[in-house]
């Protein structure tokens, strides 16, 4: 059997509490991918995509505990020393963030920042790293690229300083590309050129894409693979057009719900009731039965579901995934069209 570009098993992220001692914050993560696959994880703030990101890339915050095992093409990550994990990052493994001017330096030329990582990793010399990230700014789409290089990030829109951070993401063709919330900060249709930019760029260069993202909207135009997080662990997987099709966890209904919202039918926008607790104060039982509509007293409070097959390729943690008529409690009429 062929070793997966990615696997991760058994991640457990613990944080530091402000009062002293540790909560977990990502529990029990498995999840692997092979060259070309995408997938995206969505959920709530609070619910550790963003975490599972950043230990990814090794860049958990200090103070944070991890344990398992994310292997990149079979190598261990976890335990690495940071002088050998910082060859991985930007090279074989690659981050574009939510906010493009957190990954950008405000007082480096767009282009210094582009080659930078090909004169670090790939020792090219200096002219050529600036030929490369020049052809990587044309190919990401920032206009008349050869000619504006030199310009500062504070010189461009919000849309061509994420192309710019793509570009610096994609200069050493890295293995694996991680992009959290990569089009939170933009407008709709930058959004758009965005995504299909990058899911361009996965398909033309082979990579495996992980997508994080609260809005499941965005998820569904552009990752083969869904993963829902709530509460620090996964709680639906499957392929996106099917997670989208069949809904086997009331969480997922909610987001879905509330993305596409009742513009269409002229219903009030819907949300999720209640918030996420903070790290460490998680209920007993599903963590997820506080704001459940289906709640089950005496089982859910009680007791927490174990992540179980659905049958249809996909998983889900709920008491009830096996009983697709009690899963109803959100919907009302016939599902909505997701365009997965
Ligand atoms: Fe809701 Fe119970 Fe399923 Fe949790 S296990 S999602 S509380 S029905």
């Amino acid at each position: 059997m062929n070793t997966p570009l990615l696997e991760v098993r058994d991640l457990c992220i613990d944080l530091p509490l402000a009062q002293g001692g540790l909560a977990r914050a990502v529990r029990h993560l498995d999840f692997e991918l092979a060259r070309g696959d995408t997938l995206g994880i969505v959920g709530e703030s609070g619910c550790g995509k963003s975490l599972t990101a950043l230990a990814l890339l090794g860049l958990l915050p200090e103070g944070a505990r991890v344990s398992g095992s994310i292997r990149l093409q079979g190598r261990e990550l976890l335990g690495l020393p940071e002088r050998e994990m910082a060859t991985l990052r930007g090279n074989r493994v690659a981050m574009v963030f939510q906010e493009p001017m957190t990954a950008l330096n405000p007082v480096h030329t767009v282009v210094r920042q582009v080659a930078e990582p090909l004169r670090l990793h790939r020792g090219l010399s200096a002219a050529q790293a600036r030929a490369r990230a020049i052809e990587l700014l044309e190919r990401v789409g920032v206009p008349d690229a050869a000619r504006r290089a030199d310009a500062y990030p504070h010189q461009f829109s919000g849309g061509q300083r994420q192309r710019i951070t793509i570009a610096m993401a994609l200069a050493c063709e890295p293995d694996l590309l991680v992009a959290d919330e990569p089009t939170t900060a933009l407008d709709v249709t930058v959004q758009r050129q965005i995504l299909d930019l990058m899911r361009e760029l996965v398909a033309e260069r082979g990579m495996a894409l992980v997508l994080i993202s609260h809005d499941l909207g965005v998820i569904a135009r552009n990752v083969q693979r869904l993963m829902v997080m709530y509460g620090g662990a996964q709680v639906e997987s499957g392929p996106t057009a099917e997670v989208f099709a069949r809904r086997r966890h009331p969480y997922t209904q909610g987001l879905l719900r509330s993305v596409l919202g009742g513009s269409a039918r002229r219903e009030p926008l819907f949300s999720i009731p209640g918030g996420v607790p903070i790290a460490g104060q998680w209920p007993e039982g599903c963590r997820f039965h506080p704001r459940c509509p289906i709640a089950e007293a005496g089982r859910c409070d009680s007791f927490a579901p174990p992540l179980a097959a659905t049958g249809e390729g996909g998983l889900s943690r709920c008491h009830f995934a096996q009983d697709p008529h009690s899963l109803q409690a959100w919907h009302r009429g016939p599902r909505e069209e997701t365009g997965a």
